[in-house]
């Protein structure tokens, strides 16, 4: 019932009363200048239609998919107004500081906004990233879906352009790009802030999997000519992704696709989607080679996901008609659980890593949550409404207040779903039946925004196997759970077991400088995130160090009489086992040093899934490709 009332609203609002209110309004026309990329700064040129009078315009706050307040009004600088060749005064809200004031004079029909941007995050010397919030303004008064704009986009000379919006003329990609202007085709304000440009000197757009329609595109910028090349097997592994997604979904919500991704360790790391492309951010050397390509496996077909999930369907409290008012996230371990879910899957299904290397990851991540004691006093269902207060917060006792869990316990309970389901129907149904009905209402469409309730998911669920959904989701994620939701990985046929050795996936993440920044993985033994330094990072609630009263932001200093380094504390860990004497160091706190004894005598300890025989192998039978795999020209390293 609830699908049928919100289903038809929203897409006859989208689809019906846009292209009217687009085809009776002018267009705001926005000329998005990057040629002063190298320099930091981007520059807006806006004409906005206007009436004589008061007029309040806005720049975006709430940014779709980062899930809080961070629009760039901080950044945004030199604004002058002018209508008639004069220069209008104005005024910023006093309560809502992305809001301008002014008065439109008598006789006025054009107001011309100039502001610049000082932009921080994903630029370098040679590429660059436009998310279009960083330069929109307009009317403040109306549906943001509702203002019709015309971008255009000025790169450096030479640079290259990827991006979903449609070019002016041809229509076709790559995008002609020439040093002067690229004019794009009409759109709205809410499609413009969802569909990023990026350009660079060093630009390839390879073109996927021929015979998917719509059409499907990487486009690739790098710092080093070399990184834009793309492996062969990253090409094939990545159009094997579009096959997949397609088998899985057997639908879409675009018109054409395109994977935007850099490679710079200036620009950083980044994956923010969006319904018709993604911004994807790795380090220069990100997919390279197998090892480091590794950490950065689900990144494609995460954000890929998020066309489907997040973008087209949308918790009803996570889409508001502007980018002013605060979202609710009370459902992101839908928007984001299930994307966490479904990115791996894809991933292992598509090659982007194998699947033992998926199972392996999946230890990684149900072990961190498992040594979260954090779960004592805040529920999941809290770390989704409180998102815009854990995002990249301080490591410094992040175990105890919980970070971002929904996005991993999100991960974990729908692979707890997919396998009741399974165990359920002997097999015969799947998760994936599910999301090929909740995910594919309205067959193929461009891109919508559908939002949801939590009841939509109950009943789309109940479609593919009866069951009590509605208290299985809301046992995992309303109350307070001790214990991480370890069901599916049993379910599918395995364990959470503990090694002396990290699994090969820990051990080739850390050679290419994983996680840990180079640090001793001895979280599950003493209970410290440490980097190479010795510098703590996070000491584990309730764990020997904590007991031990370290602290993060300590450094060790020595450890039983020896200068720190990894392998004096490995060697430290190993001689205490099945010993009485504790582990002894020597820490820095501040400006002070102190001592500090570790009575801890288990040796080390790495998280790793480990097979039960005679159960069914559904982790496996998740993880196997739905079509033939394209032919990948190098040989996949399994880390097996
Ligand atoms: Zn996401």
């Amino acid at each position: 019932m609830l699908i049928k009332r919100y289903f038809p609203v929203v897409s006859l609002l989208v689809a019906l009363v846009l292209p009217n209110a687009l085809a009776q309004k002018t267009p705001i026309e926005i000329t998005a200048d990057l040629t002063d990329a190298p320099r930091k700064l981007y520059h807006a040129e806006i004409d906005l239609p206007v009436k004589p009078g008061p007029l309040t315009l806005i720049t975006p706050e709430w940014i779709p998919g980062t899930h809080m307040p961070i629009g760039p009004a901080q950044e945004i600088t030199g604004v002058v107004f002018t209508a008639d060749g004069k220069t209008i005064p104005w005024r910023r809200d006093d309560v809502n500081l992305y809001e301008f004031h002014l008065t439109v004079p008598d006789g006025a029909t054009h107001l011309h906004a100039h502001l610049d941007c000082i932009v921080l995050r994903r630029i370098s010397q040679k590429l660059a990233v436009l998310e279009w919030e960083k330069l929109l303004l307009y009317p403040a008064d109306t549906p943001v879906r509702d203002i019709p704009i015309e971008p255009s986009v000025k790169v450096p000379a030479g640079w290259g352009i990827g991006t979903a919006l449609t070019p002016v003329g041809s229509g076709a990609y790559p995008v002609p790009a020439s040093g002067s202007t690229t004019r794009f085709e009409a759109t709205n304000v809410e499609q413009l802030e969802d569909s990023p440009i990026i350009t660079g000197q060093y630009f390839h757009e390879y073109p996927l999997a021929p015979t998917i329609t719509p059409k499907h595109y990487l486009d690739v910028v790098a710092d080093d000519p070399e990184d834009a090349n793309m492996r062969p097997s990253v090409l094939a592994e990545v159009a094997n992704l579009v096959r997949e997604a397609d088998a899985l979904y057997r639908c879409h919500h675009y018109h054409v696709y395109h994977f935007l991704l850099t490679l710079s360790d200036v620009a950083g790391g980044e994956g923010l989607e969006h319904g018709q492309s993604s911004d994807n951010g790795v380090g220069e050397k990100g997919f390279a080679d197998d090892n480091h390509q590794l950490p950065e496996a689900d990144l494609l077909s995460h954000e890929f996901t998020h066309s489907w999930n997040g973008k087209y369907r949308r918790p009803e409290g996570l889409y508001q008609p502007d980018f002013a008012t605060p979202q609710h996230g009370e459902l992101l371990w839908v928007y984001e659980g299930m994307t966490e879910y479904l990115g791996n899957v894809l991933a292992a299904r598509s090659g982007l890593k194998s699947q033992s290397q998926y199972r392996d990851i999946l230890a990684m991540t149900a072990a961190d949550l498992d040594y979260t004691p954090g779960h004592d006093w805040r529920s999941t269902q809290d770390t989704a409404i409180s998102a815009s207060l854990l995002r990249g917060g301080n490591p410094a006792w992040s175990n105890w207040k919980r970070g971002q869990d929904y996005y991993f316990e999100g991960e974990l309970l729908w692979l707890d779903a997919d396998t009741l389901i399974r165990k359920l129907s002997n097999n015969k149904k799947s998760l994936d039946d599910f999301e090929r009905i909740f995910l594919g209402k309205g067959g193929n469409t461009g891109p919508l925004i559908v939002p949801y309730k939590f009841d939509e998911l109950v009943e789309d669920l109940n479609q593919v196997v009866p069951y009590d959904w509605a208290a299985f989701l809301r046992d995992r994620v309303n109350k307070i759970n001790p214990q991480v939701d370890l069901a599916g990985i049993e379910q599918g046929g395995y364990k959470l077991v503990f090694n002396d050795k990290p699994n090969p996936s820990e051990r080739t993440m850390a050679a290419a400088g994983g996680r840990r920044r180079g640090g001793l993985d001895c979280w599950y033994s003493i209970g410290l995130r440490i980097n190479s330094e010795g510098n703590i990072a996070d000491v584990l609630w309730n764990g020997p160090a904590d007991k031990a009263k370290l602290a993060p932001g300590e450094k060790i200093i020595a450890v039983d009489g020896q200068i720190f380094s990894n392998e004096a504390l490995r060697d430290a860990i190993r001689k205490a086992k099945g010993s009485s004497e504790p582990i002894h160091l020597i820490v820095q706190a501040d400006s002070f040093v102190h001592t500090a004894d570790i009575d801890y005598h288990d040796g080390e300890r790495y998280p790793a899934l480990e097979r039960v025989e005679g159960t069914p192998d559904y982790l496996d039978d998740i993880t196997k490709p739905l079509t033939t795999p394209e032919k990948v020209p190098e040989t996949k390293k399994d880390t097996d």
